[in-house]
């Protein structure tokens, strides 16, 4: 697999298009340096122009933290994938833990999924368990969650998967998944994805993890688990914490 990639989603964390700005030129200036690592960053919608702006020749990708099901006509308050990719997003998470706790369900997210790649955004799917169950029930959860968005798409639909447990999202380095639970979990996902795609395409689908993934654990993380990068939430909007993130995936 190629570069390993990290995507810090600032939630609402960042309200200001001054602290936007600010947190995209110290990276726009630092991420230079790190080499081997790709980063992107999925600002709230109305600080994505300004972020866009700052980072447009520079490598770090822009994307949305959610998009509508819909194109564009009567659905108020929703945001297009056509609306996102001229204010400059690359990207859109699809099936946010946090959205799909607003009532978004498997449906609806493939719908988002399927909008995002008809205007060229690469998709990024969160698929996660509420909980881990001693009778392993959360595989096919998990199983589910997959098979629903990404059955019978094209072999080249530009998808990455962040796999992000939601009892592990919003806390600390201590609660986040054991690197031997993950491995066990991105095989699992690896195998899903190969059975429900087409074989070279399920393998070359980048898996990432979500979920409390701060500098403490983020090395041992990675290396002990395969996979191939993070979805950063409450780290991502610190510039120390998460460049050594980003750094620890080298
Ligand atoms: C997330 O919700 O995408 C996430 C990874 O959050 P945190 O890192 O804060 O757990």
């Amino acid at each position: 697999m190629k570069k390993r990639l990290v995507i810090g989603n600032w939630k609402t964390y960042i309200e200001s298009n001054e602290d936007a700005r600010k947190l995209a030129v110290s990276l726009r200036s630092k991420v230079r340096a790190v080499s081997g690592v790709e980063v992107w960053l999925a600002p709230p919608y109305p600080l994505l122009p300004t972020v866009a702006e700052v980072l447009q020749s520079s490598p770090i990708k822009v994307g949305a933290q959610a998009l509508s099901a819909y194109p564009g006509g009567k659905h108020t308050g929703e945001v297009s994938a056509k609306m996102l990719k001229q204010v400059g997003a690359q990207f859109a998470l699809v099936g946010h833990s946090e959205r799909r706790a607003q009532g978004e369900g498997d449906e609806q997210v493939r719908a988002q999924l399927l909008q995002a790649l008809q205007a060229k955004l690469t998709a990024v799917l969160c698929v996660g368990e509420h909980e881990r169950m001693q009778d392993g029930s959360h595989f096919s959860f998990i199983e589910r969650q997959l098979v629903v968005a990404l059955d019978a798409l094209p072999p080249k639909a530009k998808v990455i998967i962040a796999y992000e447990p939601v009892w592990a999202i919003g806390k600390s380095a201590e609660d986040a998944m054991q690197p031997a639970d993950l491995e066990q979990m991105a095989i699992f996902i690896r195998k899903t994805l190969v059975e429900t795609l087409d074989r070279s395409a399920g393998l070359k689908i980048p898996i990432l993890y979500g979920g409390s993934v701060e500098p403490a654990n983020a090395r041992k993380l990675l290396a002990e688990s395969g996979v191939n990068g993070f979805l950063v939430g409450h780290a991502s909007v610190e510039l120390e914490p998460f460049l050594e993130i980003i750094k620890s995936c080298k």
